[in-house]
């Protein structure tokens, strides 16, 4: 299955990619992680990259594009793919249906996970990472247990750079104006299916499993 995750920055597209992962072997394609791991390897492309991240804006067609490219021609792919944080304009989604043509991996479905826009504020303040066992964690909302684990083992709740308050008004503000019009692209072309992202992730993630019809 090849599926498209749309919506917000903190709207759950990695925890709910990270469950279908798990649970059907299909494989996340973050072009965010892709970046922050070329930023940490200090690679030219990492360099090119960090200014726009920083500042919440977008990183480059061509940059992004480059590195789907490469990733979806890796031999893992073969059970189907989560894009989660691509294509995140309309120029990126037109390139996609280009690639994924060439290739002959059409979409099955484009998911938008709907988030009011305070709970996400609250979701990418409060989120966290722990550098022990790279769980996500929030602590506005993670249970208190969870939060102490993390010390108690050593770890530490780490906030990623782009994390903070200046930084998320302007990456939910490129949403609004570049990312939302795919909702209206991916609705003509029949794919989308709008699911509930607020509440408990696992209940989140049951509706996900219904609107992909990957329940029973
Ligand atoms: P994310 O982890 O998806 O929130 O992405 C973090 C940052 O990486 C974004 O704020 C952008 O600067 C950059 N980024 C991730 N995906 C893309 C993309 N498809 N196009 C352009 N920039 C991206």
């Amino acid at each position: 299955m090849r599926i498209v995750f749309l919506g917000a920055p903190g709207s759950g597209k990695g925890t709910q990619a990270q469950r279908l992962v798990r649970d059907y072997g299909l494989v996340q394609i973050s072009t965010g992680d892709l970046l922050r791991a070329a930023v940490a390897a200090g690679t030219e492309l990492g360099r090119q990259a960090k200014a726009a991240m920083d500042a919440g804006e977008l990183v480059s067609d061509d940059i992004v594009l480059g590195m789907l490219r490469e990733r979806l021609q890796q031999g893992d792919v073969g059970r189907g793919f989560i894009l989660d944080g691509f294509p995140r304009n309309l120029a990126q989604a037109r390139a996609l249906d280009t690639l994924l043509a060439e290739l002959r991996q059409p979409l099955d479905a484009v998911c938008l996970l709907k988030v009011d826009f305070d709970i996400l504020m609250k979701r990418l303040t409060g989120r966290r990472t722990c550098s022990k066992t790279g769980k996500l964690l929030n602590i506005y909302f993670s249970p208190q247990a969870e939060l102490d684990a993390c010390k108690a083992a050593g770890g530490e709740l780490i906030q990623r750079d782009d994390d903070n308050e200046e930084t998320i008004a302007n990456r939910l503000k490129v949403y609004r104006e570049q990312t939302e019009p795919l909702v209206g692209y991916y609705q003509q072309a029949g794919l989308l299916k709008v699911v509930d992202g607020e509440g408990d992730p696992d209940a989140v993630y049951e509706r996900l499993r219904l609107a992909l019809g990957l329940t029973g």
